[in-house]
């Protein structure tokens, strides 16, 4: 479709009051991606589509607006991330996207990174669920139902680094030397020690964790735990833990209650009259906020997931978090994304996985991930009949046993198929 000349009204748009209204027929643009994106996209689209169908009987549809990124980009236009993608995705809010080839060295560090940067996609959405029948390494995976919120904007992803040898390096050692002779002390090998810098925000982690509980909230969910390495880095990850309680206490002081308070009056009352005081705060419907240091995280939501729910975390530590838990419900060939900006309302939402360069344009790849971003996608658009549409139709298709190559080799007597007839079978089993 031509970008000329689209009526105002099919474009979705953020109210005043912070809804979203979206038209019947609205815009999406797209990124169809790298490698392995465009097998994954055209069935993803397919099934998309087909749940939108099956949901509204033609009443809704969307019209798809390709746009350009990664090597297509490039190829066709010199550019990795044209300027009109942006503005497409400015202009339409919601966009969605397959894997992108990030250019090695030099240029853009990351297309992914600058695209969030560009729409200031501060939240990293990772929901981690089991769906029964999917090759798990662990014993109990159905006990996993957890959402990740990465924060998506700062900490050690800002970018700012000191190449070892060069002379920005030599500067600003010289720099920290001068201004602050005891934190420039405590390097190691100052000769060579490359730099990078980790800022961590109130701004930033306010509205990081503003957006995982009012989800928490608006979904029934049970606690959000603060993930953070606050032990070792006090002053940005323990302060990403102090101002999440701060939040949390300040601003969703009916609805919540914090660990923080619970340890204080355990201090103060006693440890009984306190235990007594958080089961009755949690049986009375409140979200429990907490919090765990990430190593200990790491460990916990694999031996006990049944302890988490929605996790509010830093940039690094959700990067980690995020591909070892999908682990246990199948892989980032299964797993969905979303990086949105609750605020201003963009949104994209996108494949976990790479670009998978060995396995291109052969039509066997799994596309689960793709299609799961697009199920994400169609709840905040508030599509949620076509979005329970596609989980129905994945989840017998793989409880059915017909599988791309994947799943197929951790399967016994399941049935191998391509990546178009998975979703073939996907759009046979709605419903
Ligand atoms: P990758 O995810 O592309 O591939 C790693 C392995 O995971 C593959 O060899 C394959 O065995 C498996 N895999 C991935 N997706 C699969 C799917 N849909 N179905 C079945 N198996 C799947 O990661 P990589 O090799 O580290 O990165 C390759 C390229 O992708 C790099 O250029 C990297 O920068 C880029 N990348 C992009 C994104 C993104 O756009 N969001 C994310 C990660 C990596």
């Amino acid at each position: 479709m031509s970008e000329k000349n689209v009526p105002d009204l099919k474009k979705i748009i953020l109210k005043k009051d912070g809804v979203l209204e979206v038209p019947n027929f609205p815009i999406i643009p797209f990124i169809e991606g790298d490698g392995i994106g465009p097998d994954v996209w055209r069935a993803a689209v397919r099934v998309i589509d087909a749940s939108i169908q099956k949901a509204y009987q033609g009443e809704r549809k969307i019209s798809w607006l390709e746009v350009l990124a990664g090597k297509k980009a490039f190829d066709t236009c010199g550019q990795w991330l044209p300027d009109e993608t942006i503005a497409a995705f400015k202009k339409y809010l919601v966009g969605i996207k397959g894997p992108l080839t990030t250019p090695v060295g030099g240029g853009i560090r990351s297309l992914n990174v600058a695209i969030r940067k560009a729409l200031d996609l501060y939240v990293c959405m990772r929901p981690v669920k089991y769906y029964p029948g999917v090759p798990s390494p662990v014993k109990n995976p159905e006990k996993v139902d957890m959402v990740i919120f990465r924060e998506n904007t700062e900490d050690i992803y800002t970018g700012i680094e000191f190449e070892e040898g060069s002379a920005e390096n030599k500067r600003f050692k010289a720099l920290l030397e001068e201004h602050f002779p005891e934190e420039f002390a405590k390097i190691r090998f100052p000769d060579t020690a490359a730099i990078g810098l980790k800022p961590v925000s109130i701004e930033g982690t306010t509205r990081l964790v503003r957006a995982a509980i009012q989800w928490a909230l608006d979904n029934h969910r049970k606690s959000v735990t603060l993930v953070h390495k606050g032990n070792i880095m006090k002053f940005t990850e323990g302060a990403f833990r102090n101002w999440g309680y701060d939040l949390a206490e300040t601003e969703f002081g009916e609805y919540v209650y914090t660990q923080r308070e619970w340890q204080k009056k355990k201090l103060d009352s006693g440890e009984a009259a306190a235990d007594a005081e958080k089961n009755l705060a949690l049986s009375g419907g409140k979200i429990y906020i907490k919090d765990i240091i990430a190593d200990i995280a790491l460990e916990q939501t694999i031996t006990q997931p049944e302890s988490f729910d929605v996790l509010a975390t830093l940039n690094l530590n959700g990067d980690y978090l995020s591909d070892a838990l999908a682990a246990q419900v199948g892989g980032v060939g299964i797993a969905p994304g979303g990086n949105i900006n609750f605020e201003a309302g963009f949104a994209v939402f996108e494949a976990t996985h790479g670009t998978a360069p060995i396995f291109a344009n052969q039509n066997i790849v799994n596309p689960s991930s793709l299609i799961l971003s697009g199920e994400m996608m169609l709840r905040y658009l508030g599509w949620n009949e076509a979005a329970d549409f596609i989980l129905s139709g994945l989840q017998t298709t793989i409880q059915e046993k017909t599988v791309t190559f994947d799943f197929h080799r951790l399967m016994e007597d399941a049935k191998l198929v391509k990546t178009s007839e998975f979703a073939d079978a996907i759009i046979e089993n709605m419903g």
